[in-house]
């Protein structure tokens, strides 16, 4: 693509956006750049000007960040060594030295431990906020608060928070907002024109999509990431050069394979809904589920998009019953990551959450039953007949 041709759909930019310009040595896919030395000319400049991989600035870094933030439809974006590189650099660049978080109560395992097990080391504080009730929230704000944090999903019940309220709340306190997008990817929900103020990811999910790299992403202004970038610089959370070509490769197809998650997805969320032997099923796409309506306001509006790739249901039967299905099942590959094009199943009170207490998983909705599907881009009648079997008498 030459520069100057439109890049307004989204297909399109996943495909060409952030692709170097001119071509490097006529290469229509990015090569790997692995050298840690660049020439440098000498005359005086700025430390983060100098190209070295740790800066982040290596031509494979460039192509992830200029087709993610294409993407996003936002200034900038910052390829980090991991989804957990991007949210402790953010967290640290806003808060550290006495600042005040508000964080929703239901957060990803490593988020959650970053936040109960080191903030106070690094002087900051935080409150918990419901997600569900945001007339709670303004009590908590205190002098010092800085940021309010998020997730767009909640997992594994797939819970979705106001995140216009999110945003007006953090804009009347003069506070930024931070949403971890990490299950609904820029192709279901862009935070930034949205009007949050910082987006991390795990680009280790849906946005490689091949559970095959290890990576994460901060997006945002240019204003709101130079800080975010220098401490990243100094903190050494760079993503490797080979990764950001397997990424960038991962994206480009971004589109493709979200819709193909979102359609499986809900093809799954019914067929289980329709099971005699199914207690529960949660989905957003489900007219059943208590944020459907809001889900489709957010993530399949105007765009049509869709309600993600994530799901988690409970068969009747309890324990057992769960252990019988995740054993029956032929298809699945049994393991607690998500976002892949292979369909994943976990029991969470055993992987994710087995962290927590049986009274604490209780309160969070997870009981020890519960299955999460991360849904892969298989044949959807494969999936559906695969489980349909798992789970009968
Ligand atoms: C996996 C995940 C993370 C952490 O990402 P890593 O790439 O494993 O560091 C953060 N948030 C969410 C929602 C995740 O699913």
């Amino acid at each position: 693509m030459k520069e100057g041709h439109p890049t307004d759909g989204v297909e399109t930019m996943a495909v060409h956006a952030g692709d170097p310009h001119p071509r490097i040595g006529g290469a229509a896919t990015p090569p790997i750049f692995r050298s840690t030395v660049f020439e440098h000319s000498g005359e005086p400049g700025d430390y983060h000007d100098i190209v070295y991989p740790r800066l982040n600035n290596l031509p494979n870094h460039l192509a992830v960040a200029g087709k993610l933030a294409a993407l996003e439809g936002a200034e900038e974006a910052i390829p980090t060594a991991s989804g957990m590189a991007a949210i402790s650099t953010v967290l640290l660049s806003v808060l550290a030295d006495g600042g005040h978080l508000l964080v929703q109560r239901q957060l990803y395992g490593g988020t959650h431990m970053l936040v109960t097990g080191f903030l106070e080391r690094f002087g900051i504080a935080y409150d918990w906020i419901d997600g569900a009730d945001p007339s709670g929230w303004a009590e908590k704000v205190r002098p010092e608060t800085r940021l309010i944090h998020v997730e767009a999903m909640s997992n594994p019940l797939t819970r979705v928070i106001d995140l216009d309220e999110v945003v007006r709340f953090a804009r009347a306190h003069g506070i930024l907002s931070c949403i971890d997008a990490t299950f609904v990817t820029p192709i279901l929900f862009r935070p930034v024109p949205a009007g949050f103020d910082l987006v991390v990811h795990s680009a280790t999910k849906y946005l490689n999509g091949h559970s095959d790299v290890t990576a994460g992403a901060i997006v945002g202004s240019t204003a709101h990431l130079a800080p975010v970038r220098e401490l990243l610089n100094e903190l050494g959370g760079t993503l490797d050069p080979e990764a950001c070509m397997l990424l960038h490769r991962g994206m480009r197809t971004l589109p493709l394979r979200m819709r193909a998650h979102c359609e499986n997805a809900l093809a799954l969320a019914r067929a289980l809904e329709a099971q005699e032997t199914v207690a529960a099923v949660h989905y957003p796409g489900l007219a059943s589920h208590p944020d459907h309506a809001r889900a489709r306001q957010h993530f399949a509006g105007e765009a049509g998009r869709g309600f993600g790739g994530m799901l988690s249901f409970e068969p009747k039967g309890g324990v057992e019953a769960a252990r019988r299905c995740l054993a029956r099942l032929r298809l699945p590959v049994s393991g607690p990551s998500l976002g892949g094009v292979e369909t994943l199943v976990t029991r969470p009170a055993t992987t994710s959450h087995a962290g927590l207490t049986g009274e604490e998983r209780a309160r969070a909705g997870v009981t020890d039953s519960l299955i999460r599907v991360s849904v892969g881009i298989e044949t959807a009648a494969d999936l559906v007949a695969d489980f349909t079997q798992a789970l009968a008498d």
